[in-house]
């Protein structure tokens, strides 16, 4: 029968688990921080790049606004009656502002005044002068002009390289993104600029139109809104920020709000970027800037794109904590596995200590204290299940002989195989214990009747009557026994012991009085 120890017991697994989880997760929320923290300044600098790009882009363009304004200034107070005057000042103009490619004046002509109109052009040096639409969309084809009340015709164009001379006569209104702008300048009285497009030398462009301003009225000049100037503008020489190069995973979009910011017909500048692996877009946000330009009708929008990527994450410190991780990991391990190890010499030495204690040193069998502790759980269960202990008491008879003519070292072997020999007389279950010098008790428990009892009783006498090798010598001795029984002989260990130790002494007298007789 087997008595359970208190006391410390292993760490489980879980315990291994749960601590080095927590750690990691712990490592793992620090990392995310240093992560968070890197992108958020990367949304921070998006927002300060977009800011200072817009800054520099709204500069540039009122800078081309404020030209044309000029030159709408200048055409109000000469009229369109001095082209070299105009051809100097755009001259000037362009040698200050190379992203301008040319300055233009477009009138606006009744159909029924348009004869003399063309007639009044040629007369005034533009021989072959012709009102005639332009179809932008199906291979530049020039058309003449369909019968319309209002033509659009560019009157004037300043830097004309003969390439482009056809551009004069060139009706506007055919043009439906052109119209657009020019309309909606024409009712704002402000500058508007059109969709991009491509020029004939293949560069990107956009036109911006602005009215002749008003109160201009007079001398014969055509009245203030039907003198219109407009400017084109060379996408491609506009200026890139130098302190502004785009970085990786970024795209700088200048569009028309009239488009997607992704479709090409309507960018006017497309820049973008080392792209991003497909493993850092699946992993990374994507942050966008879009600010509309504050100029020219505001029809264009800047969109600043930025994938964060590995790039843009502090590396070296990650790496100090994907190493510091590693290392106190591998540090809570071992300290978790030697804490396990003092833990196991702990409960080792307890059970060493408690064994000890509760056991005899000689025999190894239980000792009094044992006895005892096992009696009282025995006799409660006995009481439960109502059934009968029975509490062995045996003395060797003689023993002081065997030490006094064999020797001590003799008496304690013959003691061991004694032991021996009554655990092997009784069940495992029933215990066997030393109580002191040459004295045993045997618990039999659920005893079912006298002749069961008696057979136990039997069994151990023949086994002690085997003799015993001793030193080469056969030595035989006998044992005095008593037997008493719960709950007929008593309900406590004490009274139980007691009653079977008096009938073993019983027992003991009457075998000495037999072997006087003898
Ligand atoms: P009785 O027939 O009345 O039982 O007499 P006995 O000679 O067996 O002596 P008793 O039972 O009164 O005393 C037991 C003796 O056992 C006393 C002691 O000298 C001896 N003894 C006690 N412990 C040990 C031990 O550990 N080893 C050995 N060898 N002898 C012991
Ligand atoms: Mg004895």
């Amino acid at each position: 029968m087997q008595c359970l120890l208190p006391g410390i017991k292993p760490l489980s697994i879980w315990a291994y688990i749960v601590s080095l989880t927590l750690w990691l997760a712990l490592c793992m929320g620090v990392a995310a921080t240093v992560v968070t923290l890197n992108i958020r300044d990367v949304e921070k600098d998006l927002t300060q790049y977009g800011d200072v790009y817009s800054d520099h882009l709204n500069k540039e363009l009122v800078s081309s606004e404020t030209v044309l304004k000029g030159f709408s200034a200048l055409f109000s107070a000469i009229g369109s009656t001095d082209p070299a005057k105009a051809t100097r000042y755009v001259n000037h103009v362009i040698e200050t502002n190379p992203h301008i490619f040319a300055l233009e004046i477009v009138q606006k002509v009744p159909h029924g005044q348009l004869a003399d109109f063309v007639a009044r052009k040629r007369r005034e040096g533009l021989a072959g002068f012709s009102v005639r639409s332009f179809s932008y969309d199906a291979d530049r084809i020039w058309q003449a002009a369909e019968a319309k009340p209002y033509y659009y015709p560019i009157v004037f164009m300043e830097p004309m390289p003969p390439t482009l001379k056809e551009v004069l006569g060139m009706d506007v209104d055919s043009v439906p993104f052109l119209k657009r702008a020019m309309t909606e300048s024409l009712k704002r009285g402000t500058p508007v600029a059109s969709h991009p497009f491509r020029l004939v030398e293949g560069n990107l462009a956009y036109v911006v139109f602005c009215p002749i301003e008003r109160g201009t009225r007079g001398d014969g000049r055509p009245p203030a809104d039907e003198l219109i100037v407009d400017m084109v503008i060379d996408a491609a020489r506009l200026t890139q920020p130098v302190k502004l190069p785009v970085f990786d995973g970024g795209t700088v979009r200048v569009y028309h709000r009239d488009f997607e910011p992704d479709d090409v017909r309507g960018q006017l500048r497309a820049i973008a970027g080392q792209s991003r692996s497909p493993v850092e877009v699946a992993l990374f946000p994507d942050f966008v800037y879009t600010r509309p330009l504050a100029t020219m009708g505001e029809p264009f929008v800047l969109q600043v794109r930025r994938q964060v990527g590995w790039s843009d994450l502090n590396l070296g410190l990650l790496g100090l904590l994907a190493a510091i991780t590693l290392l106190s990991s591998l540090m809570l391990i071992a300290y978790l596995w030697t804490h396990q190890q003092s833990r196991a010499q702990q409960i080792e030495n307890e059970k060493r200590l408690w064994h000890l204690a509760n056991h005899d040193i000689l025999t190894g069998l239980p000792n009094r204290m044992l006895l005892l502790d096992r009696m009282e759980q025995l006799l409660a269960r006995m009481r439960r299940q109502e059934k009968r202990l029975a509490v062995m008491f045996l003395d060797i008879d003689g023993f002081k002989q065997v030490n006094d003519t064999y020797g001590h070292a003799a008496g304690d072997q013959l003691l061991r195989i004694v032991a021996e020999r009554l655990q092997a007389a009784v069940r495992v279950d029933d215990t066997v214990a030393r109580m002191s010098g040459d004295e045993f008790i045997v618990l039999i428990e659920s005893v079912e009747s006298a002749e069961a009892l008696e057979a136990v009783k039997q069994k151990i006498q023949q086994k002690l009557a085997e003799g015993f090798q001793l030193d080469g010598q056969l030595i035989r001795v006998c044992a005095s026994s008593g037997i008493a029984l719960f709950p007929d002989d008593g309900d406590t260990s004490e009274a139980l012991i007691k009653q079977a130790d008096l009938r073993m002494y019983a027992d003991k007298q009457s075998r000495r009085a037999s072997a006087r007789q003898v």
